[in-house]
């Protein structure tokens, strides 16, 4: 469902990805993780169509993302496809982001209306579904200031989840909240990986949260995949030195 093809990104002189070759099957979880500045968060946006890569491919859902095919020659993707190919993909940051003059519900819906160009009732039945999912049915018509910080990452879950995207991706969507508010966010994440049916990214710190929902476990660093393979064999077994120390590190 996504495919990375020797994928290269520069900020300025400093080549952050080296050649990434990174595919995920449909419905397929896959962790990402790795040091500090390791360029996961730049994977990720990359996927989420906030940063171009300098160089290479990425396809989705069988289609490349960031380039059209023009007459046999690879060019820039115009903004209508990426309009296009942005709602298969969801997204959930760190920051919330949520819209904070709009009700929860509104936060929701608004998208399937504009984007999806779904009914005042069709979108409001998804986003009540949504909402119930991550557990804040009763919460529709307060503004997101009223929210607590796990509360609002639910939010803006369901509303990633609304538009039925084929792919998600959560890039350290814990890292802001208080330790506390931590395991409700996740769980929501695990319930949902359980459903199957959608592929996820997962770029985390969390170890035994990577370990738990993950099919697959890539640690990255320097810009490049060090390793990778099932979380079983990735946490009890790491072969390079920089994986060991890595994971020495995180316990
Ligand atoms: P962390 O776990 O701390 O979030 P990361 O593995 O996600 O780190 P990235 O955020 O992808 O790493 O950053 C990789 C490198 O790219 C870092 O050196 C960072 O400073 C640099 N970088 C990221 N975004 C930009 C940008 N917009 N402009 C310049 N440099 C950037």
């Amino acid at each position: 469902i996504v495919k990375y093809n020797d994928v290269k990104k520069s900020f300025g002189d400093l080549e952050v990805l080296h050649g990434i070759n990174l595919e995920m099957r449909p419905g397929e979880k896959i962790a990402i993780i790795g040091p500090s500045g390791s360029g996961k968060t730049t994977l990720g946006r990359m996927l989420m169509t906030l940063e171009e890569p300098t160089s290479g491919t990425i396809e989705v859902d069988g289609e490349l993302l960031w380039h059209m095919e023009r007459g046999g020659k690879l060019v820039r993707a115009s903004e209508a496809h990426l309009h296009r190919m942005r709602t298969k993909i969801g997204m959930v940051f760190q920051h919330f982001n949520l819209f904070p003059h709009m009700k929860v519900i509104r936060n929701v819906t608004e998208a399937p209306r504009k984007v999806l160009g779904l009914s005042k009732e069709e979108a409001h039945e998804r986003a009540v579904e949504m909402l119930r999912k991550v557990g804040l049915e009763d919460k529709l018509d307060v503004y997101p200031s009223k929210l607590s910080g796990g509360q609002k990452q639910r939010v803006a879950i369901a509303r990633a989840l609304v538009m039925r995207p084929k792919v998600m991706v959560f890039d350290e969507v814990t890292s802001a909240l208080d330790p506390e508010l931590v395991g409700e966010v996740l769980e929501v994440i695990k319930e949902i990986a359980l459903e199957g049916e959608m592929a996820m990214m997962l770029i985390t710190h969390e170890m035994d949260f990577a370990r738990e929902v993950a099919d697959r476990v890539i640690f990255g660093a320097d810009g490049l995949i060090v390793e990778e393979g099932p979380p079983s064999e990735l946490f009890e077994n790491p072969e390079s030195e920089r994986l060991q120390s890595f994971l020495r590190r995180m316990n």
